[in-house]
Protein backbone atom coordinates (compact mmCIF):
# COMPACT_ATOMS: atom_id res chain seq x y z
CA UNK A 1 0.00 0.00 0.00
CA UNK A 2 1.96 3.35 -0.94
CA UNK A 3 -1.28 5.53 -1.12
CA UNK A 4 -1.65 5.81 2.62
CA UNK A 5 1.38 7.02 3.66
CA UNK A 6 1.05 9.38 0.91
CA UNK A 7 -1.94 10.81 1.77
CA UNK A 8 -0.48 11.64 5.39
CA UNK A 9 2.21 12.97 4.24
CA UNK A 10 -0.04 15.35 2.29
CA UNK A 11 -2.02 16.09 5.02
CA UNK A 12 0.52 17.07 7.23
CA UNK A 13 2.28 19.58 4.75
CA UNK A 14 -1.35 21.05 4.52
CA UNK A 15 -1.13 21.68 8.55
CA UNK A 16 2.32 23.67 8.00
CA UNK A 17 2.10 27.18 7.20
CA UNK A 18 2.99 27.67 3.76
CA UNK A 19 5.31 31.35 2.50
CA UNK A 20 4.80 33.43 -0.55
CA UNK A 21 8.35 32.69 -0.84
CA UNK A 22 11.25 30.02 0.09
CA UNK A 23 15.00 30.65 -0.32
CA UNK A 24 16.08 27.30 0.67
CA UNK A 25 19.40 26.21 2.12
CA UNK A 26 21.66 29.66 1.54
CA UNK A 27 24.43 30.43 3.81
CA UNK A 28 22.17 33.07 5.97
CA UNK A 29 24.46 36.09 7.38
CA UNK A 30 22.98 38.67 9.36
CA UNK A 31 25.74 40.94 10.59
CA UNK A 32 23.27 42.30 13.27
CA UNK A 33 22.19 39.22 14.90
CA UNK A 34 25.57 37.38 14.41
CA UNK A 35 23.79 34.43 12.27
CA UNK A 36 25.89 32.55 9.66
CA UNK A 37 24.28 29.38 8.85
CA UNK A 38 22.72 27.34 6.63
CA UNK A 39 18.61 28.25 6.88
CA UNK A 40 15.64 28.69 4.62
CA UNK A 41 13.78 32.30 4.83
CA UNK A 42 10.08 32.27 4.28
CA UNK A 43 8.63 34.90 3.27
CA UNK A 44 5.08 36.00 3.72
CA UNK A 45 3.55 39.79 2.58
CA UNK A 46 6.95 41.26 1.53
CA UNK A 47 7.93 40.73 5.06
CA UNK A 48 10.22 37.74 6.43
CA UNK A 49 8.11 35.10 8.30
CA UNK A 50 10.48 32.58 9.31
CA UNK A 51 14.19 31.44 9.36
CA UNK A 52 14.51 27.68 10.23
CA UNK A 53 17.19 24.93 9.80
CA UNK A 54 13.99 23.21 8.63
CA UNK A 55 12.46 22.91 5.43
CA UNK A 56 9.84 25.15 4.55
CA UNK A 57 7.03 25.24 2.15
CA UNK A 58 6.12 27.75 -0.35
CA UNK A 59 4.06 29.09 -3.10
CA UNK A 60 7.39 29.70 -4.95
CA UNK A 61 10.90 27.38 -3.76
CA UNK A 62 14.00 29.01 -4.75
CA UNK A 63 17.17 27.14 -4.36
CA UNK A 64 19.61 29.33 -3.15
CA UNK A 65 22.03 26.81 -1.66
CA UNK A 66 25.92 27.55 -2.51
CA UNK A 67 24.81 30.81 -2.05
CA UNK A 68 25.12 33.71 0.80
CA UNK A 69 21.44 35.20 1.90
CA UNK A 70 22.16 39.33 3.21
CA UNK A 71 20.36 41.85 4.19
CA UNK A 72 20.14 43.87 1.07
CA UNK A 73 22.17 46.59 0.80
CA UNK A 74 21.42 49.97 1.47
CA UNK A 75 23.83 53.06 0.13
CA UNK A 76 23.24 56.60 1.96
CA UNK A 77 24.66 57.74 -0.81
CA UNK A 78 23.28 57.51 -4.28
CA UNK A 79 22.69 60.42 -6.45
CA UNK A 80 22.09 58.74 -9.27
CA UNK A 81 18.00 58.58 -8.15
CA UNK A 82 16.90 57.76 -12.32
CA UNK A 83 14.86 54.65 -12.89
CA UNK A 84 18.22 53.35 -15.19
CA UNK A 85 20.49 54.37 -12.13
CA UNK A 86 18.64 52.41 -10.24
CA UNK A 87 18.55 49.33 -11.97
CA UNK A 88 22.18 49.32 -11.90
CA UNK A 89 22.31 49.87 -8.36
CA UNK A 90 20.01 46.77 -7.95
CA UNK A 91 22.03 44.46 -9.91
CA UNK A 92 25.07 45.48 -7.21
CA UNK A 93 22.75 44.06 -4.30
CA UNK A 94 21.48 47.69 -3.59
CA UNK A 95 17.87 47.83 -2.13
CA UNK A 96 18.04 50.73 -0.76
CA UNK A 97 19.05 54.01 -2.28
CA UNK A 98 19.49 57.50 -0.89
CA UNK A 99 20.02 60.89 -1.90
CA UNK A 100 21.58 62.23 1.46
CA UNK A 101 25.04 63.77 0.86
CA UNK A 102 23.22 67.07 -2.03
CA UNK A 103 20.04 66.14 -1.18
CA UNK A 104 16.61 67.67 -2.69
CA UNK A 105 14.68 70.96 -2.30
CA UNK A 106 11.30 70.96 -2.60
CA UNK A 107 11.38 67.64 -0.69
CA UNK A 108 7.51 66.38 -0.93
CA UNK A 109 7.28 66.94 -5.02
CA UNK A 110 10.79 64.99 -5.35
CA UNK A 111 9.26 61.97 -3.27
CA UNK A 112 6.31 62.42 -5.45
CA UNK A 113 8.06 61.99 -8.67
CA UNK A 114 10.11 58.99 -7.72
CA UNK A 115 6.63 57.40 -6.49
CA UNK A 116 5.97 53.78 -8.23
CA UNK A 117 8.88 54.25 -10.63
CA UNK A 118 11.65 52.90 -8.07
CA UNK A 119 12.86 49.45 -8.20
CA UNK A 120 14.38 49.84 -4.99
CA UNK A 121 13.62 51.62 -1.94
CA UNK A 122 14.67 55.95 -2.26
CA UNK A 123 14.55 58.70 -0.03
CA UNK A 124 16.59 61.90 0.27
CA UNK A 125 17.50 64.14 2.72
CA UNK A 126 16.79 68.09 2.21
CA UNK A 127 19.14 70.09 0.59
CA UNK A 128 21.20 72.81 1.40
CA UNK A 129 22.53 73.67 -1.60
CA UNK A 130 19.15 73.68 -3.29
CA UNK A 131 17.84 75.57 -0.48
CA UNK A 132 20.64 78.40 -0.70
CA UNK A 133 19.58 78.85 -4.20
CA UNK A 134 16.15 79.27 -3.73
CA UNK A 135 17.21 81.76 -0.95
CA UNK A 136 19.22 83.76 -3.19
CA UNK A 137 17.06 83.40 -5.85
CA UNK A 138 13.55 81.90 -5.09
CA UNK A 139 14.30 78.77 -8.27
CA UNK A 140 12.97 75.69 -6.77
CA UNK A 141 15.38 73.10 -8.63
CA UNK A 142 14.34 69.87 -6.67
CA UNK A 143 17.80 67.73 -7.07
CA UNK A 144 20.37 69.60 -8.25
CA UNK A 145 22.74 66.62 -9.53
CA UNK A 146 19.76 65.66 -11.80
CA UNK A 147 18.92 69.25 -12.90
CA UNK A 148 22.06 70.80 -13.28
CA UNK A 149 21.32 71.70 -16.68
CA UNK A 150 17.72 73.32 -15.98
CA UNK A 151 19.99 75.16 -12.37
CA UNK A 152 22.40 76.43 -14.97
CA UNK A 153 19.50 77.80 -17.20
CA UNK A 154 17.79 79.30 -14.30
CA UNK A 155 20.73 80.64 -12.48
CA UNK A 156 23.60 81.11 -14.72
CA UNK A 157 26.79 78.34 -14.46
CA UNK A 158 28.65 80.79 -11.91
CA UNK A 159 25.35 81.70 -8.88
CA UNK A 160 25.81 83.79 -6.32
CA UNK A 161 23.80 80.98 -4.73
CA UNK A 162 27.36 79.33 -4.61
CA UNK A 163 29.48 82.30 -4.51
CA UNK A 164 28.68 84.99 -2.20
CA UNK A 165 28.08 85.25 1.28
CA UNK A 166 24.24 85.09 2.53
CA UNK A 167 22.94 87.88 4.25
CA UNK A 168 20.81 87.10 7.39
CA UNK A 169 17.29 87.19 5.52
CA UNK A 170 18.79 84.91 2.76
CA UNK A 171 19.85 83.15 5.60
CA UNK A 172 16.42 83.31 7.32
CA UNK A 173 14.71 82.18 3.93
CA UNK A 174 17.32 78.72 3.80
CA UNK A 175 16.55 77.91 7.23
CA UNK A 176 12.54 78.02 7.14
CA UNK A 177 12.96 75.69 3.98
CA UNK A 178 15.68 73.40 5.60
CA UNK A 179 12.73 73.38 7.90
CA UNK A 180 9.98 72.50 5.36
CA UNK A 181 11.60 69.88 3.69
CA UNK A 182 12.33 67.82 7.30
CA UNK A 183 8.21 68.85 7.78
CA UNK A 184 7.99 66.85 4.29
CA UNK A 185 9.65 63.72 5.71
CA UNK A 186 13.13 64.53 4.28
CA UNK A 187 15.52 62.17 6.43
CA UNK A 188 18.15 64.41 7.30
CA UNK A 189 19.60 67.72 6.14
CA UNK A 190 22.51 67.60 3.27
CA UNK A 191 25.19 69.43 2.60
CA UNK A 192 28.16 70.18 -0.53
CA UNK A 193 29.92 72.72 1.26
CA UNK A 194 32.69 72.50 -0.89
CA UNK A 195 29.92 73.73 -3.78
CA UNK A 196 28.70 76.80 -2.10
CA UNK A 197 32.07 77.83 -0.90
CA UNK A 198 30.90 81.18 0.34
CA UNK A 199 28.53 79.36 2.93
CA UNK A 200 29.93 80.65 6.16
CA UNK A 201 30.95 78.84 9.10
CA UNK A 202 27.85 80.96 10.98
CA UNK A 203 25.87 79.57 8.31
CA UNK A 204 26.88 76.20 7.80
CA UNK A 205 26.28 76.26 12.18
CA UNK A 206 22.78 77.55 11.77
CA UNK A 207 21.97 74.72 9.63
CA UNK A 208 23.34 72.06 11.82
CA UNK A 209 21.33 73.49 14.88
CA UNK A 210 17.82 73.09 12.92
CA UNK A 211 18.95 69.51 12.01
CA UNK A 212 20.08 69.19 15.78
CA UNK A 213 16.49 70.54 17.13
CA UNK A 214 14.29 68.28 14.84
CA UNK A 215 16.61 65.21 15.42
CA UNK A 216 17.87 64.05 12.15
CA UNK A 217 21.35 63.85 11.06
CA UNK A 218 23.08 66.41 9.24
CA UNK A 219 25.29 64.50 5.73
CA UNK A 220 28.49 66.53 5.22
CA UNK A 221 30.33 66.95 2.02
CA UNK A 222 33.22 69.14 3.84
CA UNK A 223 34.42 72.47 2.88
CA UNK A 224 37.35 71.35 1.26
CA UNK A 225 39.75 68.22 1.37
CA UNK A 226 42.01 67.16 4.13
CA UNK A 227 41.87 67.14 7.67
CA UNK A 228 40.88 70.51 8.44
CA UNK A 229 37.78 70.94 7.15
CA UNK A 230 37.19 67.60 8.80
CA UNK A 231 37.53 69.15 11.95
CA UNK A 232 35.66 72.00 11.39
CA UNK A 233 32.68 69.98 10.62
CA UNK A 234 33.17 67.68 13.79
CA UNK A 235 33.47 70.99 16.04
CA UNK A 236 30.06 72.44 14.30
CA UNK A 237 28.32 69.68 15.27
CA UNK A 238 29.56 69.03 18.46
CA UNK A 239 28.95 72.45 19.16
CA UNK A 240 25.19 72.58 18.00
CA UNK A 241 24.53 68.72 19.11
CA UNK A 242 23.82 67.47 15.33
CA UNK A 243 24.28 64.11 14.45
CA UNK A 244 27.24 64.10 11.60
CA UNK A 245 28.05 62.07 9.04
CA UNK A 246 31.04 62.51 7.21
CA UNK A 247 30.64 61.87 3.12
CA UNK A 248 32.92 59.49 1.19
CA UNK A 249 36.52 59.96 3.45
CA UNK A 250 38.20 58.49 1.37
CA UNK A 251 38.64 61.46 -1.34
CA UNK A 252 37.39 63.95 1.18
CA UNK A 253 40.92 62.79 3.92
CA UNK A 254 43.40 62.29 0.85
CA UNK A 255 46.55 60.93 2.24
CA UNK A 256 45.36 62.43 5.74
CA UNK A 257 43.06 59.42 5.84
CA UNK A 258 45.03 58.07 8.61
CA UNK A 259 44.73 61.33 10.90
CA UNK A 260 41.21 61.73 10.24
CA UNK A 261 40.16 58.47 11.04
CA UNK A 262 41.77 58.46 14.29
CA UNK A 263 40.27 62.30 15.02
CA UNK A 264 37.04 60.63 14.11
CA UNK A 265 37.06 57.52 16.72
CA UNK A 266 38.52 60.07 19.34
CA UNK A 267 35.12 61.91 18.78
CA UNK A 268 33.28 59.62 18.61
CA UNK A 269 34.96 58.09 22.08
CA UNK A 270 34.03 60.85 23.56
CA UNK A 271 30.56 60.49 23.01
CA UNK A 272 29.70 62.48 19.52
CA UNK A 273 27.17 60.96 17.64
CA UNK A 274 29.42 60.60 14.35
CA UNK A 275 29.74 58.39 11.41
CA UNK A 276 31.56 58.35 7.84
CA UNK A 277 31.45 56.47 4.72
CA UNK A 278 33.94 55.45 1.98
CA UNK A 279 33.44 54.21 -2.05
CA UNK A 280 35.67 51.51 -3.09
CA UNK A 281 37.92 53.25 -5.72
CA UNK A 282 41.07 56.02 -5.86
CA UNK A 283 39.04 58.40 -8.56
CA UNK A 284 36.52 60.80 -7.64
CA UNK A 285 33.83 62.19 -9.62
CA UNK A 286 31.82 65.43 -10.08
CA UNK A 287 30.25 68.36 -12.10
CA UNK A 288 33.54 70.47 -14.19
CA UNK A 289 31.36 73.29 -13.83
CA UNK A 290 30.20 73.37 -9.94
CA UNK A 291 32.52 75.35 -7.74
CA UNK A 292 34.57 72.97 -6.45
CA UNK A 293 36.93 73.53 -9.64
CA UNK A 294 37.11 77.60 -8.68
CA UNK A 295 40.20 78.87 -9.06
CA UNK A 296 42.08 77.23 -6.44
CA UNK A 297 41.16 73.80 -7.33
CA UNK A 298 44.76 72.30 -7.94
CA UNK A 299 45.75 72.92 -3.91
CA UNK A 300 42.81 72.01 -2.97
CA UNK A 301 42.48 68.90 -4.69
CA UNK A 302 46.20 68.34 -4.77
CA UNK A 303 46.11 67.44 -7.96
CA UNK A 304 46.52 69.41 -12.00
CA UNK A 305 44.82 69.35 -15.07
CA UNK A 306 45.92 65.84 -16.57
CA UNK A 307 44.80 64.22 -13.59
CA UNK A 308 41.35 64.80 -14.88
CA UNK A 309 39.60 63.32 -17.33
CA UNK A 310 35.87 64.24 -19.29
CA UNK A 311 33.43 61.57 -18.72
CA UNK A 312 31.99 61.00 -21.77
CA UNK A 313 35.31 60.68 -23.97
CA UNK A 314 37.72 59.40 -21.17
CA UNK A 315 40.41 62.19 -22.53
CA UNK A 316 42.90 63.75 -20.21
CA UNK A 317 42.43 67.53 -19.66
CA UNK A 318 44.93 70.28 -20.53
CA UNK A 319 43.90 73.91 -19.28
CA UNK A 320 42.84 74.43 -22.60
CA UNK A 321 39.73 71.65 -22.57
CA UNK A 322 39.48 72.05 -18.98
CA UNK A 323 38.33 76.08 -19.80
CA UNK A 324 36.11 74.46 -22.85
CA UNK A 325 34.32 71.82 -20.96
CA UNK A 326 33.65 73.60 -17.92
CA UNK A 327 31.83 75.99 -20.42
CA UNK A 328 29.91 73.27 -21.67
CA UNK A 329 29.44 71.47 -18.07
CA UNK A 330 29.37 67.64 -17.52
CA UNK A 331 31.16 65.05 -15.38
CA UNK A 332 35.03 64.68 -14.57
CA UNK A 333 36.13 61.58 -13.61
CA UNK A 334 39.53 62.51 -10.82
CA UNK A 335 42.35 60.85 -10.12
CA UNK A 336 43.30 61.81 -6.67
CA UNK A 337 43.52 59.19 -4.10
CA UNK A 338 46.33 56.37 -3.70
CA UNK A 339 45.57 52.92 -3.23
CA UNK A 340 47.33 52.79 0.60
CA UNK A 341 44.84 55.19 2.18
CA UNK A 342 41.52 54.44 0.28
CA UNK A 343 42.60 50.26 2.25
CA UNK A 344 43.14 52.42 5.37
CA UNK A 345 39.34 53.36 5.27
CA UNK A 346 38.01 50.67 3.76
CA UNK A 347 39.57 48.28 6.66
CA UNK A 348 38.55 50.52 9.66
CA UNK A 349 36.14 49.07 11.68
CA UNK A 350 32.63 51.29 11.29
CA UNK A 351 33.05 52.90 8.09
CA UNK A 352 29.79 52.02 5.84
CA UNK A 353 30.24 51.39 2.02
CA UNK A 354 28.41 53.61 -0.16
CA UNK A 355 28.47 54.24 -3.34
CA UNK A 356 28.78 58.05 -4.54
CA UNK A 357 26.82 56.83 -7.66
CA UNK A 358 26.22 59.61 -9.67
CA UNK A 359 23.83 59.68 -12.84
CA UNK A 360 25.09 57.82 -15.90
CA UNK A 361 24.97 60.19 -19.38
CA UNK A 362 24.47 57.88 -22.24
CA UNK A 363 26.61 55.19 -20.61
CA UNK A 364 29.45 57.51 -19.26
CA UNK A 365 30.07 58.22 -15.77
CA UNK A 366 32.72 56.67 -12.82
CA UNK A 367 31.55 53.33 -12.46
CA UNK A 368 30.82 53.77 -8.59
CA UNK A 369 27.40 53.77 -9.12
CA UNK A 370 27.18 49.94 -11.04
CA UNK A 371 30.24 48.38 -8.80
CA UNK A 372 30.61 49.45 -5.54
CA UNK A 373 29.18 47.00 -3.28
CA UNK A 374 30.28 43.71 -5.44
CA UNK A 375 33.76 45.91 -5.48
CA UNK A 376 33.75 45.42 -1.78
CA UNK A 377 32.82 42.15 -1.20
CA UNK A 378 35.18 40.79 -4.32
CA UNK A 379 37.82 42.89 -5.08
CA UNK A 380 38.46 44.28 -0.78
CA UNK A 381 36.70 41.26 0.78
CA UNK A 382 37.59 37.69 -1.25
CA UNK A 383 40.93 39.03 -3.58
CA UNK A 384 42.50 41.28 -1.11
CA UNK A 385 41.35 40.80 2.46
CA UNK A 386 41.14 44.21 3.33
CA UNK A 387 38.14 42.96 5.18
CA UNK A 388 36.36 39.81 6.62
CA UNK A 389 32.65 39.02 4.61
CA UNK A 390 30.70 39.73 7.44
CA UNK A 391 32.49 42.73 8.46
CA UNK A 392 32.04 43.52 4.77
CA UNK A 393 28.30 42.91 5.19
CA UNK A 394 27.67 45.07 8.00
CA UNK A 395 29.11 48.20 6.94
CA UNK A 396 26.45 47.63 4.13
CA UNK A 397 23.46 46.57 5.67
CA UNK A 398 23.11 46.98 9.39
CA UNK A 399 25.29 50.12 9.83
CA UNK A 400 23.68 52.50 7.61
CA UNK A 401 20.23 51.26 8.64
CA UNK A 402 21.12 52.39 12.54
CA UNK A 403 22.19 55.53 11.05
CA UNK A 404 19.12 56.33 10.07
CA UNK A 405 16.25 54.55 12.50
CA UNK A 406 16.16 57.07 15.32
CA UNK A 407 15.13 59.57 12.58
CA UNK A 408 13.34 57.08 10.28
CA UNK A 409 11.58 54.34 11.77
CA UNK A 410 10.82 52.45 8.56
CA UNK A 411 14.77 51.67 8.79
CA UNK A 412 14.57 49.61 11.89
CA UNK A 413 12.86 46.55 9.55
CA UNK A 414 15.73 47.19 7.09
CA UNK A 415 19.55 45.82 7.34
CA UNK A 416 18.91 42.92 9.05
CA UNK A 417 17.44 39.64 8.53
CA UNK A 418 15.11 38.70 10.99
CA UNK A 419 11.51 37.72 11.44
CA UNK A 420 8.80 40.98 11.10
CA UNK A 421 12.23 42.50 9.14
CA UNK A 422 11.29 44.08 5.77
CA UNK A 423 12.18 40.85 3.04
CA UNK A 424 14.88 43.09 0.94
CA UNK A 425 17.37 40.73 0.35
CA UNK A 426 20.64 39.72 -1.08
CA UNK A 427 21.33 36.41 -2.55
CA UNK A 428 25.44 36.31 -3.69
CA UNK A 429 27.60 33.89 -4.92
CA UNK A 430 30.65 34.52 -2.02
CA UNK A 431 33.23 32.44 -4.80
CA UNK A 432 32.64 34.65 -7.79
CA UNK A 433 30.61 38.39 -6.44
CA UNK A 434 32.34 41.31 -8.54
CA UNK A 435 32.12 43.99 -10.22
CA UNK A 436 32.35 44.66 -13.63
CA UNK A 437 32.12 48.31 -13.93
CA UNK A 438 34.98 50.05 -15.73
CA UNK A 439 36.20 53.70 -15.95
CA UNK A 440 36.18 52.21 -19.68
CA UNK A 441 32.67 50.44 -19.44
CA UNK A 442 30.75 52.51 -16.15
CA UNK A 443 27.79 50.95 -16.75
CA UNK A 444 28.29 46.79 -16.95
CA UNK A 445 26.21 45.44 -14.36
CA UNK A 446 28.54 43.42 -11.14
CA UNK A 447 28.28 40.01 -11.68
CA UNK A 448 27.59 37.05 -9.24
CA UNK A 449 24.69 38.67 -7.54
CA UNK A 450 21.56 36.32 -9.03
CA UNK A 451 18.26 37.22 -6.56
CA UNK A 452 17.92 40.54 -4.99
CA UNK A 453 14.30 41.53 -3.53
CA UNK A 454 12.54 44.69 -2.50
CA UNK A 455 9.53 43.72 -0.18
CA UNK A 456 9.89 40.40 -0.88
CA UNK A 457 9.51 41.39 -4.90
CA UNK A 458 12.37 40.04 -7.22
CA UNK A 459 14.00 43.03 -8.95
CA UNK A 460 17.14 40.38 -9.91
CA UNK A 461 16.28 37.10 -10.35
CA UNK A 462 18.48 34.09 -11.88
CA UNK A 463 20.88 37.19 -12.59
CA UNK A 464 18.77 38.94 -14.63
CA UNK A 465 17.36 42.38 -14.00
CA UNK A 466 13.15 41.67 -13.66
CA UNK A 467 12.34 44.52 -16.12
CA UNK A 468 9.74 47.02 -15.22
CA UNK A 469 9.62 45.61 -11.33
CA UNK A 470 8.88 48.82 -9.27
CA UNK A 471 8.37 47.77 -5.77
CA UNK A 472 11.11 50.64 -4.27
CA UNK A 473 9.27 52.34 -1.06
CA UNK A 474 10.01 55.87 -0.26
CA UNK A 475 11.57 56.15 2.79
CA UNK A 476 10.81 58.99 5.32
CA UNK A 477 11.21 60.22 8.49
CA UNK A 478 8.33 59.36 11.07
CA UNK A 479 5.94 56.44 11.29
CA UNK A 480 6.73 53.63 9.16
CA UNK A 481 5.27 53.15 6.17
CA UNK A 482 1.87 51.32 5.71
CA UNK A 483 2.57 48.00 3.78
CA UNK A 484 0.29 48.13 0.14
ZN1 LIG B 1 30.55 64.75 -2.43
Amino acid sequence: MRVLPLLLLAAACSKAPSYDLVLAGGRVMDPASGLDSVRNIGITGGQIAAISADPLAGTTVVDVSGHVVAPGFIDLHAHGQTEGDMELQAQDGVTTALEMEVGVYPVAPWYQSREGKSPINFGATVSHIASRFYAFHGVEIGHWLVNREKTAALIGPMPAGANEPASEAQIEKMGGAIRQGLSEGALGVGFGINYVPAASGAEIEQMFAIAAERKVPVFVHTRAFGIAPIREAITTARKTGAALHVVHLGSSSGSDAPAALALIDSAKAAGQDLTTEVYPYTAASTALESALFNPGWQSNLKIDYGDLAWAATGERLTKATFDKYRKEGGWVIIYMMKDEFVDQVIGHPGVMIASDGVPFVNGTGHPRGAGSFARVLGHYSRERKVLGLMDALSRMTILPARRLETAAPAMAKKGRLAVGADADITVFNPETVIDRATFQQPTQPSAGIPHVLVGGAFVVRDGQLVKGAMPGKPIRTGAVPTAQ
